[in-house]
């Protein structure tokens, strides 16, 4: 079994204003930020709330059926974001990880088509990804457990 990288629900408190203090830092500030969902859902909000930004949006994309083991490519599932509503704007993409980092890069040439500021925060980057994110918490080559997708689903 190998070593895993906890995240506490505490720890991503801290994160996700440690991380939104590095966009702010910056000068950094989205018109939109859009998570990508489910893993970036909750990471998109506290850091939206963080930075006082009240507009938000999400893209659906699978990858992972399980721990390591990944579809053959990342892929965009319904409801579709309204790209009407991005044309020209500055756009914050957030994720839990970049760890392939192919998700990221899918998401961030779908949107680079209809704006020209597209920037990309996680709270984890691992070092075999193909994209760089703008801002990010940490590195780490473990496999990480999310506070949000480690308990059981209740049934
Ligand atoms: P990527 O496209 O960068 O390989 O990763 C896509 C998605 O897979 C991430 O947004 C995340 O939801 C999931 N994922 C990748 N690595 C990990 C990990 O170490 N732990 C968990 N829990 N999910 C991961």
């Amino acid at each position: 079994e190998q070593e895993r990288e906890v995240l506490t629900w505490a720890t991503f408190g801290d994160a996700s204003r440690d991380l939104t203090e590095k966009i702010v830092d910056d000068g950094f500030v989205p018109d939109i930020v859009i998570a990508i969902a489910r893993g970036g859902l909750i990471p998109a909000g506290a850091i939206s709330y963080a930075m006082g930004v009240k507009a938000a949006g999400t893209l659906n994309v699978e990858f992972y059926a399980d721990i390591e083991e990944t579809l053959p490519d990342p892929v965009v599932l319904e409801p579709l974001l309204d790209t009407d509503a991005i044309v020209g704007k500055k756009l914050l993409v957030v994720d839990d990880v970049a760890d392939s980092g192919r998700t990221l890069a899918l998401v961030i040439d779908l949107l680079k088509v209809h704006t020209a500021d597209v920037r990309s925060a996680v709270i984890y980057t691992k070092p075999r990804t193909i994209v760089q994110p703008d801002y990010s918490w940490r590195e780490t080559d473990k496999w990480i457990n999310f506070p949000w997708s480690t308990l059981p689903v209740i049934t």
